[in-house]
């Protein structure tokens, strides 16, 4: 666990899905219908609520972030936010920062307390990990300095080579 201003930052590794905090993040596509990795396991556990109101939504660009009730999950909404394909996207790392800080914008639109990232862009769109956490610190940092209503921001690894990843970039950061 790690402070930062008073606001609380934790790393931890496993499945997004099973965590209760106000809103989990969710690594979408444009077209906001569902996909594979954290996408597919998030439809699947939240069930058919959240789609039907994704469907209302008509997409997202890349960078920007959509809130919707969470279904069957335990956390309260889910903000899909759609980052950056590495080899294909210009201006990655404005798109991948965007991403993380729209989400957290969001957050504070709702006065959400608690929120959970997964690691944006690095699994199927092939985000190099160690290159995609320092961003998503910036964007972190940038939130935090410029004020926010949210007490508790997670980060969920799932694999435990990404999570040590994650450890030692933010051991470096904020310890
Ligand atoms: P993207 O298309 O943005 O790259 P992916 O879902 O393919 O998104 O991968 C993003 C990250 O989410 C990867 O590191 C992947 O291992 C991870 N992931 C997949 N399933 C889950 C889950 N249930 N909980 C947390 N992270 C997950």
């Amino acid at each position: 666990m790690y402070n930062y201003k008073n606001v609380d930052i934790n790393l931890l590794q496993g499945d997004i899905t099973k965590l209760e905090v106000d809103a989990i993040v969710n690594a979408a596509n444009n077209t906001l219908l569902g996909g594979g990795g954290v996408d597919g396991a998030i439809h699947r556990a939240g069930g058919r609520e959240i789609l039907e109101q994704c469907k209302k939504l008509g997409g997202c660009p890349t960078g920007e972030a959509r809130i919707t009730v969470a279904g069957d999950l335990p956390a309260r909404y889910v903000i899909h936010t759609v980052g950056p394909k590495y080899k294909i996207d210009k201006n990655k790392e404005v798109f991948l920062k965007s991403a993380y800080t729209n989400s957290l914008n969001l957050a504070d639109d709702y006065k959400l307390d608690s929120i959970a990232f997964p690691s944006i862009s690095t699994g199927v769109y092939g985000y190099p990990i160690m290159e995609a956490v320092d961003i998503a610190l910036q964007a972190l940092g940038e939130k935090i300095d410029s004020g926010t209503n949210l007490k508790k921001i997670n980060f969920i690894l799932f694999s435990e080579e990404d999570f040590n990843v994650y450890k030692e970039a933010f051991d470096k950061k904020l310890l």
